[in-house]
């Protein structure tokens, strides 16, 4: 159950993302995973790269696109564990569209957000998680658009699993990721991921000083949405841990007719000539 390969990151040194990566591979050996039992499909942006870096399948897609592939492998074969990975860029402004109605879907997958709050592969500009002043090549002047509070959004949008971490924090990232993968539909784990290259502004120590664990607060109950959402506000989203857990609601495999079926990827779909005309006579 080795998930390591040879390939080394080439990710600056001290990037969040060295921790993302060693979390998904902690964590599918935990849950029992061969890597042969594992997809990791990425998006475009320096946390792209981390599907070529962990030893099992593999595919760096384009840009803001990674949840259509990452479901449509998941529903072509049930029988492989998908994860989903990109940056807050990649998942959060080209790919919104996509990950808005993935969480509403709930096809069982898990989708890790490498958060830095900046463009790091195009060498620092303001992304959608970015801070109002937040000061870059692109808003020299400081950004005056509100940051996406994206715990909330999904929430509001439907989410049955919904965790933050912070990347220094191997354990409970690990942890969080185990049970995103043993969730029974789309699970969302943000992970504050910092560059340490282009964003000075929201460093570790920044992380550090303004971040809360759930596990701190006395009492608090992940399977209560609306206490969730009203933590999330009180916090500013600075939260880490199970924000929000359904885990009674069925996913969209269990709502699906005939998907008890063989898995598409185990199917003869060598096509009958005579079957294949019927099919498409109506169009020749
Ligand atoms: Fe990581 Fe930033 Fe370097 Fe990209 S530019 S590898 S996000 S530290």
């Amino acid at each position: 159950k080795d998930f390591r390969n040879k390939v080394k990151p080439n990710w600056c040194p001290g990037c969040g993302d060295f921790s993302v990566q060693a979390a998904i591979q902690r964590a599918a050996a935990n849950v029992g995973l061969e890597p042969d039992q594992l997809a990791v499909i990425s998006g475009i942006g320096c946390s792209g790269r981390i599907s070529g870096y962990i030893n099992a399948y593999g595919f760096h897609g384009v840009h803001g696109r990674v949840l259509p592939i990452a479901q449509g492998v998941k529903m072509a074969n049930r029988d492989v564990t998908v994860i989903a990975s990109g940056g807050d860029g990649d998942g959060f402004a080209i790919g919104m569209g996509h990950t808005v109605h993935a969480i509403r879907r709930n096809i069982n997958i898990t989708y890790i957000v490498m958060d830095n709050q900046i463009y790091g592969l195009t060498k620092g500009q303001t992304s959608p998680r970015s801070d109002v002043g937040f000061k870059t090549k692109s808003t020299p002047s400081g950004s005056v658009e509100s940051a996406l509070n994206v715990m909330e959004m999904a929430l509001t949008a439907g989410a049955t699993f919904v965790a933050q971490s912070f990347s220094s924090d191997l354990k409970e990232l690990t942890a969080l990721i185990e049970k995103g993968i043993n969730h029974n539909g789309f699970s969302l784990i943000n992970v504050f991921s910092p560059c340490v290259t282009f964003n000075k502004v929201n460093t570790y120590d920044w992380f550090k000083e303004n971040l809360t664990k759930l596990s701190d607060l006395e009492g608090y109950d992940p399977q209560n949405r609306m206490v969730a959402m009203q933590t999330l506000m009180e916090h500013n989203g600075l939260v880490t841990g199970l924000i929000y857990q359904n885990d009674k609601q069925p996913s969209y495999q269990d709502l699906i007719a005939g998907y008890d079926e063989k898995p598409l990827a185990d199917q003869d779909l060598t096509i009958d000539e005579g079957k294949f005309k019927e099919l498409v006579g109506e169009f020749m």
